[in-house]
């Protein structure tokens, strides 16, 4: 998946643990002391960028893969996804309501533009506004569109992988990896 934000922001939304487990696996040590903001200094000292910028690709390529394995359960409940029926090709919009034991989770999701190169998404969670993700919850909505035929894969120009495509191509289509 490609990425142009800047990458000490890529690294400030990764979690404590795994900029941890960067330095161990890496053997650079000093790390282990420190809070958030400083580690995340820490490990833009000690290693290269191209090294880092793999490292968070590789982690964001897990969010979104793990994000859509449970958008793909999500979206077989018209309980926890609703589309407006209004949407089209130009503009979607979804309810995201997911029950909890201590409530209810309740995001609105848009896509403007999402099959073309000015594709925006966007959703209320913390996830998507303060760490710039394209979140389970837009993968649901999203999930439920190309489910209900409202555009189809190859139209959709927003954030996707070849993992999280086979994923949904084998679970909500039924068919094998494409060959391109
Ligand atoms: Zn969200």
């Amino acid at each position: 998946m490609e990425t142009k934000l800047p990458l000490e922001f890529r690294l400030s939304r990764l979690t404590v643990a795994s900029l941890r487990n960067l330095c161990d696996t890496n053997k650079v040590a000093g790390a282990s002391n420190l809070l958030k903001e400083d580690l995340v200094k820490f490990v833009l000292d000690n290693f290269d960028k191209s090294t880092l910028s793999d490292f968070c690709s590789a982690q964001e390529e897990i969010y979104f893969v793990e994000g859509m394995a449970k958008a793909i359960k999500w979206a077989a409940s018209r309980k926890i996804v609703e589309i407006d029926p209004r949407s089209d090709h130009t503009m979607v919009n979804g309810l995201f309501t997911l029950r909890r034991s201590d409530g209810y989770e309740v995001y609105k999701i848009r896509f403007v533009n999402h099959t073309t190169d000015d594709a925006a998404t966007s959703c209320e969670c913390m996830d998507a506004r303060d760490r710039g993700y394209f979140c389970p919850h837009q993968m649901t909505v999203l999930v439920r569109c190309l489910a209900d035929g409202l555009f189809t894969l190859d139209q959709w120009a927003g954030p996707m992988s070849q993992e999280a495509e086979d994923l949904i191509l084998a679970n909500v289509f039924g068919k094998r990896r494409r060959r391109s």
